[in-house]
């Protein structure tokens, strides 16, 4: 169990929301996938999301493929949700971790907040992320949750359509760790407060 809050209203307007789950069962306007760049599907939360889409998303993914070729590290692109129940899936591609000295946190940054202007763009109210670059990429999740937390937090203002960013956290550790950056960016920003609702 962890008493840290994980509800936060951003600017008196947004919500921010860190839950433990699968992104796979979100019902917000869109999800966002951590590709890799070949986006043909791959393990960790971008297979779950190609299984739970079944092969539409594929089919879409392949397209996007063929018109723009290989997603960039830190870019995002949005396809239909398949069988999803999410209008959009957002893939971004994050970086891989390298020992930190490899722009991995500027890239990092770029997943979030490009996937927040996809987002913008699409029209949506509201967006569940996973935690990028975590698994498999293996970005140390301490850093990687100040990355993104900070970075959602400065960007949901210039992208306002979107009023709910909920974050879709897979374990307890990852969960707790988002929400130790939440309440320590919350300490030093006077725009993130807790929402005692
Ligand atoms: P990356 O290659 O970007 O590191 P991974 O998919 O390997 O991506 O891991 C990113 C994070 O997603 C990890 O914290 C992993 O535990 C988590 N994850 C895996 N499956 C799901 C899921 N169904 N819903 C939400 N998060 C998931």
């Amino acid at each position: 169990m962890s008493d840290e809050s994980s509800r936060y209203r951003i600017g008196g307007n947004a919500i921010l929301e860190l839950l433990l789950g699968d992104i796979t069962q979100q019902e917000t306007d869109a999800i966002v996938n951590a590709a890799n760049s070949g986006l043909l599907g791959g393990g960790g939360v971008d297979g779950a999301i190609h299984r739970a889409a079944g092969p539409t998303l594929l089919a879409e993914c392949r397209k996007v493929r063929e018109l723009r070729g290989p997603l960039p590290p830190g870019e995002a692109v949005a396809t239909g949700g398949g069988a999803l129940k999410v209008k959009y899936v957002i893939h971004t591609v994050g970086p891989i971790w390298q020992g930190g000295q490899a722009n991995e946190a500027n890239i990092l940054e770029s997943c979030y907040r490009t996937s927040l202007q996809e987002a913008h763009r699409l029209s949506c109210s509201s967006i569940s992320f996973p935690s990028v670059s975590t698994g498999v990429y293996g970005y140390p999740v301490e850093a990687a949750a100040e990355v993104a937390l900070r970075t959602v937090v400065h960007e949901l203002p210039n992208f306002p359509s979107v009023r709910l960013a909920r974050f879709l956290l897979f374990d307890q550790r990852t969960r707790d760790a988002y929400a130790r950056a939440a309440r320590e960016l919350a300490e030093t920003l006077a725009d993130l407060e807790v929402d005692q609702q």
